[in-house]
């Protein structure tokens, strides 16, 4: 399906009202979007598009997940895994409606520090998934159980995480930076995590498909746009 973003007005971008507060348009991450992308090393993952760093936390997630169920021998179904919370907390695990444990991660805080992200966040929720299967959900969230967890995770079993989050974004109605090589275009947050889902935008002007990011400062004239560095 292309969907054609903005007009022949430079100013002007797109006008579809915003449904992201609709919690039934809550992203998800479908099982068959989860890649293995075995090449990437932390020290690469600052340089990679969200996308990308949400593949390798679903990646991440699956594996700590499968490597606990061997350990801890308990059978866990895959959790919904979902990258839609807000504000300032990194993660979260709850039991959401039908009895189905759903983690949920903060994409923002992932982009920023990706590193901390995949060491730090994923584990803690992983084990908090892993100390209420074995344990039953009567446990302290923080307690030995969990921490036992982390432990074998080989990750720090801290509570509260250190990401800077002072000057994150609390408002749902966010807009998004693209681009097209003729112009810079905002989407909405609905928008954005369908690009995130495989959906493409494409400019009404240039015909472009949109990429993720601001608008270069001085493209270099005579080179294609620039892509953002994928993984595979
Ligand atoms: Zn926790
Ligand atoms: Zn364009």
């Amino acid at each position: 399906m292309r969907t054609l973003i903005g007009s022949s007005d430079p100013s002007r971008t797109e006008s579809v009202p915003d449904d992201s507060n609709d919690p039934s348009r809550a992203p998800a991450v479908p099982a068959s979007s989860i890649q293995f992308c075995p090449t990437i090393m932390p020290s690469d993952l600052s340089a990679l598009p969200l996308p990308a760093l949400m593949r390798e936390a679903s990646h991440r997630t699956a594996t700590l997940l499968e490597q606990a169920r061997r350990h801890f021998r308990v059978r866990l179904p895959a959790p919904d895994l979902r990258f839609d919370l807000r504000g300032k907390a990194a993660g979260q695990v709850r039991l959401a409606p039908g009895m189905v444990w759903q983690v949920r991660y903060n994409a923002a805080l992932l982009a920023r520090e990706p590193d901390a992200f995949l060491a730090q966040t994923v584990p803690h929720e992983v084990a908090h998934l892993i100390a209420f299967a074995v344990h039953g959900r009567g446990i302290r969230p923080h307690g030995d159980e969990w921490q036992a967890v982390m432990r074998h995770f080989g990750a720090e079993p801290r509570r509260c995480h250190s990401f800077a989050v002072d000057d994150l974004p609390t408002r749902r109605l966010r807009r998004f930076d693209y681009h097209c090589p003729c112009r810079a275009h905002r989407l909405t947050s609905t928008r954005h995590y369908r690009a995130l889902a495989g959906q493409t935008y494409y400019c009404v002007a240039c015909r472009r498909a949109l990429v993720p990011g601001p608008m270069p400062r001085a493209p270099t004239p005579g080179l294609p746009p620039t892509r953002p560095v994928g993984c595979n």
